[in-house]
């Protein structure tokens, strides 16, 4: 293992895979350091679309596709009085654009493919510490994960800090990481064998379902389960598991209550103990400093009910690599890469941010402590700075403006296309076209998938009309 590199990148998920293995394209010296062996298990399946121009940029979608994933038709929602949908083909695209991946396997395949692209991928190694100078890092402190006894340091010129919730810089730090707390929630889920398909909605359809306390995920795999997801209120979920007597009685009493759920596993066989995640939303209140970016999870992550965990930490990988090439070339100084940096990653955030907020709002049982939970009050507003966030994503032209000069000087360094370039700017342009449209949930999202891939069309499902109120 080398003793400097020109980057390091912490972490081998998504955003670190993407960072490193674009750098790495682009003729750089990157190592990256991965606490895991891999595979190793993770949540967070369902991907988007706006995916697929960064893993060909990456040259790893022909790989992806080849493995065999679930094709991801969709988004299937019962939710509020009507059921809806997300089609991600029906505007004439060219086959799947996205997939329901069993992580660990998604993730080994991007991260192998980064090493096959120059990096230099050490596994099973925790980064400890980082050393600093005037307050840049300049080096990283590691032992192995399993042999604590293993140890070494690593110089460099150019950190990626691409954690994950672990979150280096802003956890032991910075100290920066804000948590959002009215999506205090709590997702527990499992995996079914036998499950049913959907009746209704595209193939491979993620389903999306209200229950009077929350909201359960249902999302079929490639390896013949589907892994099924309760997201409910912290508090409550605390409350009732005292009630209940556990988790899985509280996945239980919320699944007897979703019918759509009960329909795909009525046949079906659960053949996985129960996993538990908590308080994950949050963000860091600065992703950039000097010497380094943050991405992925370790800068923000949002309520996973519009599945963008991966799409920011992959679009956010994108525009690291794209900032520090920019840097290491010369041509642009690291104050104004890191500003395109910031501004653009945060605005994609903020989009999410508001179109989560916006779908809760919506939300079915509203007679219910789950949707009261999730509503957001004046301070919550204050407090995620929603109304600010909106306007900046509405009327965001300065940025755009700052951000498109940066970017005209970068594009080149990542070698992208006309065609093919997930041009972040021209989908910032495409939400800025859209800020007559009224905010309701359904301009929500297909906002969000617009504005991340133009093929996409959003459309009322063909069912009848339930329980409008
Ligand atoms: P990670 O994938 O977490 O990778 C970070 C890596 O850093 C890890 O491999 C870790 O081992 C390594 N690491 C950490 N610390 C160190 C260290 N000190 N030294 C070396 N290595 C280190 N997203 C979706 O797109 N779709 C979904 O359907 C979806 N569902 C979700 C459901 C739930 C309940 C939750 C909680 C999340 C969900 N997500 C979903 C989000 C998604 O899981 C994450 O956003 C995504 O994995 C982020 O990728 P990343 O590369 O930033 O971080």
């Amino acid at each position: 293992m080398r003793t400097a590199t020109q980057i390091l990148v912490i972490g081998g998920g998504p955003a670190g895979s993407t960072a490193a293995g674009l750098l790495a394209k682009a003729g750089h010296q990157v190592t990256l350091l991965e606490r895991e062996k891999f595979p190793r298990y993770h949540i967070g399946e369902s991907i988007l679309p706006s995916c697929r121009p960064i893993f060909e940029q990456l040259g790893v979608w022909d790989k992806l596709e080849r493995h065999g994933f679930q094709p991801k038709g969709g988004a299937y929602f019962f939710w509020g009085p009507e059921e809806w949908e997300v089609r991600f083909n029906d505007l004439g695209s060219d086959g799947t654009n996205a997939w329901q991946v069993v992580r660990a396997e998604f993730d080994q395949l991007l991260l192998d493919h980064a090493e096959e692209l120059g990096v230099e991928v050490v596994q099973g190694v925790s980064v400890r510490e980082l050393e600093f100078e005037d307050g840049r890092p300049v080096a990283a402190h590691w032992a192995g994960t399993k042999e604590p006894s293993v140890t070494g340091r690593i110089g460099f010129d150019y950190l990626v800090d691409a954690s994950g919730r672990a979150g280096v810089m802003s956890t032991k730090y910075l100290r920066n990481r804000k948590w959002h707390t009215v999506f205090r929630n709590v997702a527990a889920w499992s995996y079914w064998k036998g499950a049913k398909q959907l009746d209704r909605g595209p193939a491979g359809a993620i389903a999306v379902c209200s229950v009077p306390d929350g909201w359960f995920w249902a999302i079929p795999l490639h390896d013949g389960t589907m892994s099924v997801g309760l997201v409910t209120g912290k508090d409550d979920f605390n409350r009732r598991r005292t009630e209940l007597g556990g988790i899985e009685e509280v996945y239980q009493a919320a699944m007897a209550q979703c019918p759509a759920v009960l329909e795909l596993l009525s046949d079906a066989e659960q053949v996985a103990g129960m996993k538990v995640e908590q308080d994950y939303s949050y963000v860091a209140e600065q992703f950039t400093g000097p010497g380094y970016l943050i991405s992925g999870d370790a800068a923000c992550f949002l309520d996973p009910l519009l599945s963008t965990g991966v799409h920011l930490a992959t679009y956010s990988g994108m525009l690291a690599a794209a900032a520090i090439s920019s840097v290491v070339s010369g041509e642009v100084g690291e104050q104004e890469a890191w500003e395109f940096y910031g501004t653009v990653y945060r605005q994609a955030y903020e989009r999410l941010l508001v179109l989560v907020s916006v779908f809760y709002e919506s939300y079915r049982g509203k007679d219910h402590h789950f949707y009261n939970a999730q509503r957001l009050s004046e301070a919550d507003r204050d407090e995620l700075d929603l109304q600010a966030a909106f306007n900046r994503i509405v009327t965001g032209v300065a940025d755009l403006d700052d951000a498109k000069d940066v970017y005209r000087r970068i594009r080149g360094h990542l070698g992208g296309t006309e065609s093919g370039d997930p041009n972040p700017l021209a989908n910032l342009n495409k939400v800025h076209e859209r800020k007559q449209a009224p905010m309701t949930p359904e301009n929500a999202v297909a906002g969000l998938y617009l504005a991340f891939h133009p093929r996409l069309m959003l459309r009322r499902a063909d069912v009848p009309i339930i329980g409008r109120r």
